[in-house]
């Protein structure tokens, strides 16, 4: 077994014996892993606060390649993002960036791009005051769509690839974006979106992060683009699930 070392951002940790944990980390040089945390269940030591979800941590770990779990052997936190734990809405939603990097992502498959957008959104939320906090959500998961080749395809005619001058406002989950007037019988369940959704969206697909909180949005647009993100998460993952995160934020709202 080799023996490797890597900085991660802890996505989940859940029991798995009366001494151990599992622990699921999206690495910066060997993406999602999953590893056992002998011990991790004792004590509240260095080791174990550095496995809790939605922290970024060096990790020092003995790799198994046969798709076995591999087994965590040192673990130190790099950034414990205290303001995101200390706020139950900021918590939320950087529980819900973790959620969908772990379910959108495959397990040991590299991408720097997937670590530094994961890290850089969860940075940002630190930092962020609540109001900014739905939009940087929305940010990172049209960043981690086309990390993932989800891309919603905003410019163009989805089917037919034509860009017609004519505005179009039928998008498909079926075709992964809009549908031109020709092409949008292929689709009678297309969701129809206000044009302002559509340059909403456009518009955040291709801005900075440091630039988000200055994206206005409306109550209608939020939720518009709300519920069509959703609406393509869940059909993208196949089994219609929803954020639990979220869920649970909505639910005590
Ligand atoms: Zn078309």
């Amino acid at each position: 077994m080799a023996i490797l070392k890597t900085e991660a951002i802890v996505l989940r940790n859940y029991k798995w014996s009366e001494t151990s944990n599992i622990v699921t980390l999206y690495s910066q040089d060997f993406g999602k892993i999953k590893a056992v945390a002998k011990g991790a269940r004792r004590a509240n030591t260095r080791f174990v606060n550095s496995l809790n979800p939605v922290t970024q941590s060096q990790i020092l770990f003995y790799s198994r390649n046969s798709g076995g779990l591999h087994i965590l052997k040192e673990a130190s936190s790099i950034n414990y993002f205290p303001n995101l734990k200390r706020e139950i809405e900021k918590f939320a939603y950087a529980s819900a960036v973790c959620e969908l990097t772990e379910y959108l992502t495959a397990d040991s498959q590299p991408s720097p791009s997937a670590y530094y957008t994961l890290h850089q959104t969860l940075n940002k939320m630190e930092d962020s005051p609540l109001e900014d906090l739905k939009k940087l959500f929305w940010h990172f998961e049209l960043r981690m769509f086309a990390l993932v080749g989800y891309c919603p395809q905003l410019s163009k005619c989805a089917s037919c690839g034509s860009s017609s001058e004519s505005p179009s406002i039928s998008f498909s989950l079926l075709w992964g974006g809009l549908l031109c007037e020709e092409c949008k019988r292929k689709d009678t369940a297309a969701i129809q979106l206000h044009p302002g959704t559509i340059k909403f969206l456009r518009m955040l697909q291709k801005v900075e992060i440091e630039k988000v909180r200055n994206v206005k949005v409306s109550p209608f647009l939020e939720r518009e683009v709300e519920a069509l993100l959703d609406a393509f998460w869940r059909y993208h993952t196949g089994e219609y699930r929803k954020l639990k995160s979220l869920h649970v934020l909505r639910q005590i709202k």
